[in-house]
């Protein structure tokens, strides 16, 4: 497992619109052409907040910034959640890192008056997102794959008792924890799902980032990224480390 940053960037233009599931990305250095897109984990005032795991170069060269130093990022970019009117129960499945997005979903229904349950999966305890960062009135539950916090397994083995008590479910992790709920079918439940393609420009110029689904080709980062569960062809789509686009830098 990669390690893991939280930083705060002063951003006013981007946190007076941002909402959660939109995303921006930043220019990871002079040596990497490509933007990277990071999720908005969360906003405070003028402030945002980015919590991504260090996998490659760019996210490399963003854990070395110092306290003063300027970042360039755009956004924000993509449509965000989307919680339905009359919808009093939300049930939000974080596979590791995948929790970044959905921390300002909690808090945003919390702050409405909603009920916020927030299944949150690790390899192990060390690896959990702390749970004095989880917003006041959420309801987190816990899992691991080697059972050291919380229930022994992965986020989905926990899904089918909580899905029904939920009137809308969101989810950000992993390809095979979405194809998993796919498989599951959830009723006719909505679930709203954040994918994390490779992107190239993050604009909608390059297509790198396009998926399948039941209307045609879409891409991650014009139309998305939150698509519905069942809109997706989830045979058709690769792993992000697969994708179509072959990354040059
Ligand atoms: C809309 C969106 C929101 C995202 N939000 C977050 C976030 O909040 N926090 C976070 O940590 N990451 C997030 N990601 C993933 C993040 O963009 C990538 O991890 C990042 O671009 C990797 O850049 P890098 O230069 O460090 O690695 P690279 O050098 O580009 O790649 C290093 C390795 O990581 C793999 N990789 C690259 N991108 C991804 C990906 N998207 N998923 C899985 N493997 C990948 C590559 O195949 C390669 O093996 C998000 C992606 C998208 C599309």
């Amino acid at each position: 497992m990669p390690a893991v940053y939280l930083i705060w960037v002063e951003a006013p233009d981007i946190t007076a619109e941002a909402r959660p599931g939109q995303f921006v990305t930043l220019r990871c250095g002079d040596h990497l052409p490509l933007r990277r897109p990071l999720s908005i984990h969360r906003t405070d005032g003028r402030k945002l907040a980015l919590l991504f795991a260090v996998v490659g170069q760019g996210t490399e060269w963003l854990s070395g910034r110092l306290v003063g130093e300027y970042v360039d990022l755009l956004g924000p970019l993509g449509n965000g959640f989307s919680i339905h009117h009359g919808s009093q129960k939300l049930l939000l499945i974080a596979g590791g890192i995948g929790i970044a997005p959905l921390v300002a979903l909690a808090e945003e229904g919390v702050d409405a008056g909603l009920s916020v349950k927030l299944v949150i999966g690790a390899e192990t305890a060390s690896k959990l997102y702390p749970e004095d960062f989880i917003p006041g009135g959420v309801e987190a539950i816990c899992v691991t794959d080697d059972g050291s916090a919380g229930g022994r397994g992965v986020a989905t083995d926990f899904l089918p008792p909580l899905a029904d008590w939920a009137d809308q479910i969101f989810a950000c992790g992993p390809m095979p924890m979405y194809r998993r709920m796919a498989e599951m079918g959830l009723g006719d439940k909505p679930v709203q799902v954040l994918l994390e393609q490779v992107m190239g420009c993050g604009i909608g110029a390059c297509r790198g980032c396009a998926v399948m689904t039941r209307q045609g080709i879409r891409l991650v980062c014009r139309d998305g990224p939150v698509f519905r569960l069942g809109e997706i062809i989830w045979e058709e789509v690769k792993e992000p480390g697969v994708n179509r686009l072959t990354r040059w830098a």
